[in-house]
């Protein structure tokens, strides 16, 4: 079965792809990515929390109090996750209460924003406590595993917005946001949460977001029905790629290769040579089980 982000993978770059998933290259660690998940994991926590923050919010509180709850709440969730993270940390030479001090304020706007939504609804509603939990929309699921053997897919939504009136995926990244719209990556990840959602719930999703979090910013996407064309087709292209006896092409855009950390058994031609051959004689069942 494919993961999501085996589809976004395919776009990048289908030998990138084909190295990993059928030579069982991996690429080294790399700082950001350590830091990155550290955010992941950051946001991922507050909301599986959330619910104490909310059930702790009574009459009379303000929306100071309310924000400083989310404040603490990720402060603490932040240094637990950097703990557990300490020896990918070290590996790297990253100071741990420096990444803390650089990391914790992007968290805490987020959040500081999440307080808002939450305020207003309080106050449009007149509920409080416990009872501000049950009724509050949208309550967001963070990190929802969705495994449709129909569509030959699986994936982890970053976020889930629900609403009693629908759900919204939205995809957290780090990293440069494109001028206009999101990556093509993003956006064909973000259509295959949407049709993975669609099918798990028997539901219509009509839109989805990317929020690059180092710009500050949500792009939105409204879903159609030719998407599911689209990821169906990609889907069946990337089955395709794994079962193919043939490493495909280097990408046509060499700048991708700079910063790719497979470059060099990627440009190692006898190496590669050998792989292939190597894979040519394994059975096809056998060929993409380095997932
Ligand atoms: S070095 Fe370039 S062609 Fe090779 S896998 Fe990486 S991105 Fe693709």
């Amino acid at each position: 079965m494919l993961s999501v982000t085996d589809l976004s993978s395919y776009l990048y770059c289908e030998r990138k792809l084909f190295l990993q998933k059928v030579f069982g290259l991996r690429e080294p660690l790399k700082p950001a990515l350590v830091k990155g998940s550290i955010r992941h994991k950051t946001y991922e926590l507050v909301y599986s929390g959330e619910e104490k923050v909310v059930s702790g919010f009574s009459q009379g509180m303000g929306l100071a109090e309310l924000v400083n709850a989310y404040r603490e709440k990720c402060a603490e969730v932040l240094r637990n996750v950097i703990a557990g993270s300490r020896e990918q940390l070290a590996m790297f030479g990253l100071d741990p209460e420096e990444l803390f001090s650089s990391v914790l304020p992007s968290i805490i706007k987020e959040f500081g924003e999440r307080a808002s939504v939450v305020f207003r609804f309080c106050t449009e509603h007149n509920v409080f406590g416990k009872e501000l939990w049950r009724k509050l929309e949208p309550k967001v699921e963070a990190e929802l595993k969705i495994v449709s053997p129909d569509l030959g897919l699986t994936g982890i939504i970053d976020h889930l917005e629900v609403y009693s009136s629908g759900m919204v995926p939205v995809e957290l990244k780090t990293g440069k946001m494109p001028r206009d719209g999101m990556w093509p990556g993003h956006r064909v990840q973000l259509m295959a949460y949407g049709i993975l959602l669609e099918k798990h719930f028997k539901t219509t999703i009509k839109e989805g977001f990317v929020h690059y979090l180092d710009a500050k910013e949500k792009r939105h996407l409204a879903f159609n029905p030719f998407m599911k064309i689209e990821i169906k087709e990609m889907v069946e292209k990337v089955n395709g790629l794994f079962q193919a006896k043939r490493l495909p092409d280097f990408t046509s855009n060499k700048q991708k290769c700079l910063s790719c950390g497979l470059k060099e058994s990627c440009y190692n031609e006898a190496k590669m040579r050998e792989m292939e051959g190597n894979a040519q004689k394994l059975p096809l069942s056998n060929k993409n089980q380095k997932v």
